[in-house]
């Protein structure tokens, strides 16, 4: 398998690997890393954020070389750092340009290099490969980058291979396509050389914004690692282009967490639009999750206890849901649902379902609903004075729903011994509260579930280690062959918000990316009412997972030193006019070197071509060739104008 574990955690076992006097591998702790956005001729700016990232944690301060002159003022950035005392091992980032490598990796503790533009510029085009002009391709490939192995070996420079999905070159997508395993090939082809050379000081990153697959590329990497062929190279964890703000850290949680959580990774790069020492404390919250946690999680039984020569019950390298009985708007094909938790208030208002998604308006006294308005809301053992809006259906605690005249639009929530002794049931849906520890432990209530007809089962977990016993919870459902849809409770105590924003799409994360669940319903203790940071941390989990979409996505990169304009001022007024168009991917890139490819995912693009001038793409194709930069959003509508896809703000909101 791809992880030492799948039910409890264990760190992945790697080579230790040095960054001047940094060691990296599992022997060490995680990690965490940023990389300058000023331009890196701008020497005193880059040594005054480097300082202000190192102050704030980051251990590895990348730098990027887009040529020579850059790659040669790392060498004054390195002695200004040094003559303030400041150690922190340095990474030359290189797209395209050998030769800056070469210079770099004998000024700089480590050199990053993209497998997928080192030695090739992309033409877009497929072309056809014979077993031999691949090979010839191959040594082309050789030839250009071996001086780099050479030099890296030399000098004691450390090296990432660092495949990004929006940069693969021509040569992997015509032979693997767009891929995971593209990704790794990627990789792999220059791995190969390295290790002919005996040269091992590696570290191997496999990015994406698509969080799905992100997660899968490491997850093959380390697999085919694990295999047998390679060393056990330590991993570089990142979502690339993962936006700012909530957006940002919830989909950087559910890529780094899902992987963390296996165990994968040795450190860790968390790419926002913002600031790169806004970055550090995100990659620490997640990082600090894991420091005691590697001991073995006895409660958990791992499957061949129970089942001997049982397959997974899913695939780790492509996504694909886990097949659930459609029960109302639950499981089959429908979307999961959101159910939002109130059962901790006494008594509940009108007013409190704005932070949920749905606004009462007097004036016309009807109900509207945005985007992000929840399906279910579980008012516990509190009653409602007012009727709710269609678009929301209320669950109840069963003890309150037994005693109450309930109308069929209200559902009671039983205990699983309630449940097992219940005489009266909703006649279409019922929801059953469990603790994953019960799916594989009581005998009787799995039985039950086997007939379960009007059922959906909400699953949470009391272990320190939730992730895992709720997805052994769902693994042990797929052996009992038990398809009733599941809806994933997770509560959290005792952390604060900017924590929660993050442990909640790891946990909940891992497990939709691994194809579970059909709802989620998150709660975190002490929040008032008012607060809408459960209700948007649910919308923005499923987003991030691909599995509901319910806004516009933004894969904004994070800016560096090649960054043509302002990419924090532009992302917000491109987001100022464009957050209504649900489902609309929009790439906003800061350069023409990287940026297209980077934002191979989006259905818009807006990249920086040169001063004040912006090319604006519909997919993978220019279609602005030279924007001025003061029309270019209002260009970019126009563009959405004229495929059809845009609409008013007011048309939305209704
Ligand atoms: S797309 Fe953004 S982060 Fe990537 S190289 Fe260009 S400016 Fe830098």
């Amino acid at each position: 398998m791809y992880a030492p574990t799948l039910f409890g955690y264990q760190r992945r076992e790697t080579i230790p690997v040095s960054i001047g006097d940094l060691m990296l591998g599992s022997d060490f702790p995680i990690r965490i890393q940023s990389m300058t956005t000023v331009d890196t001729m701008d020497t005193v700016g880059s040594i005054e954020q480097s300082i202000r990232m190192i102050d704030a944690g980051c251990e590895l301060v990348r730098i990027t070389a887009p040529s020579v002159k850059e790659a040669q003022n790392l060498e004054n950035i390195r002695k200004g750092l040094r003559a303030k005392g400041y150690k922190t091992p340095l990474v030359a980032d290189i797209h395209f340009t050998p030769n800056a490598a070469e210079l770099a990796a004998r000024i700089v503790e480590k050199v990053r290099i993209n497998p997928g533009n080192y030695a090739d510029k992309k033409r877009f085009e497929t072309i056809e490969y014979s077993e031999s002009s691949y090979q010839a391709e191959l040594e082309r490939i050789r030839d250009k980058f071996l001086p780099l192995v050479k030099i890296c070996k030399e000098y004691g420079t450390a090296m990432r291979i660092g495949t990004n999905h929006g940069s693969l070159s021509d040569r992997i997508l015509s032979r693997y396509g767009d891929t995971p395993l593209g990704m790794v090939e990627s990789a792999l082809e220059f791995l190969r050389i390295c290790e002919d050379e005996k040269y091992f000081n590696i570290v191997l990153s496999m990015k994406a914004s698509n969080t799905q697959v992100m997660v899968e590329a490491y997850r093959l990497l380390s697999k085919k690692l694990a295999d047998g062929q390679f060393k056990a190279y330590p991993l570089h964890l990142g979502v690339t282009e993962a936006g700012e703000g909530e957006d940002g850290r919830i989909k950087s949680a559910v890529g780094i967490g899902t992987l963390l959580e296996d165990g994968l990774g040795d450190t860790v790069r968390v790419s926002l639009t913002e600031d790169p020492e806004f970055e550090i404390p995100v990659a620490k919250d997640l990082v600090n999750r894991y420091v005691g946690r590697n001991r073995p999680n006895a409660p958990i039984p791992s499957l061949s206890n129970l089942s001997a020569g049982f397959d997974s019950p899913i695939n780790p390298f492509a996504h694909t849901r886990r097949k659930s009985a459609e029960l109302m708007n639950f499981g089959g094909h429908q979307v999961p649902r959101v159910i939002a938790d109130y059962s901790h208030l006494k008594s509940i208002s009108m007013e409190d379902l704005k932070s949920i998604g749905h606004f009462y308006l007097p004036e016309p006294d009807k109900w509207a609903m945005n985007d992000l308005g929840a399906d279910y809301l579980f008012t516990g053992t509190s009653d409602l004075d007012f009727m709710l809006p269609n678009g929301l259906k209320q669950i109840q605690s069963a003890t309150t729903w037994l005693q109450s005249s309930p109308s069929e639009h209200q559902f009671p929530l039983f205990e699983v011994e309630d449940w097992l002794k219940a005489s009266k049931k909703h006649a279409q849906l019922n929801f059953v509260q469990a603790d994953a520890e019960e799916i594989w432990s009581n005998d009787l209530f799995v039985n039950a579930l086997k007939l379960a007809q009007n059922e959906v089962l909400v699953l949470s977990s009391s272990f320190s280690n939730r992730m895992a016993a709720i997805r052994r919870a769902f693994f042990e459902l797929e052996i009992q062959g038990i398809h009733i849809p599941v809806v994933i409770r997770l509560n959290y105590q005792d952390i604060h918000a900017d924590q929660f924003q993050l442990f909640a799409p790891t946990d909940a994360g891992a497990l939709f990316i691994d194809g579970f669940g059909d709802g989620l319903m998150l709660s975190l203790a002490g929040l008032p009412v008012q607060s809408s940071l459960e209700n948007s941390t649910n919308f923005g989990i499923l987003q991030a997972c691909r599995v509901r979409i319910s806004k516009t996505e933004y894969i904004s990169c994070p800016s560096c030193g090649r960054t043509l304009f302002d990419l924090q001022e532009t992302t917000a007024r491109i987001r100022q006019v464009t957050d209504h168009l649900k489902g609309v991917k929009i790439g906003i890139m800061g350069c023409i070197v990287n940026g297209p490819g980077e934002m191979a995912d989006a259905d818009y693009g807006y990249v920086g071509i040169g001063k004040d001038k912006i090319a604006l793409y519909r997919g993978q194709e220019v279609v602005k060739k030279s924007v001025p930069a003061d029309s270019a959003v209002d260009e970019l509508i126009q563009l959405i104008k004229e495929d059809g896809i845009w609409k008013d703000p007011q048309e939305t909101n209704n």
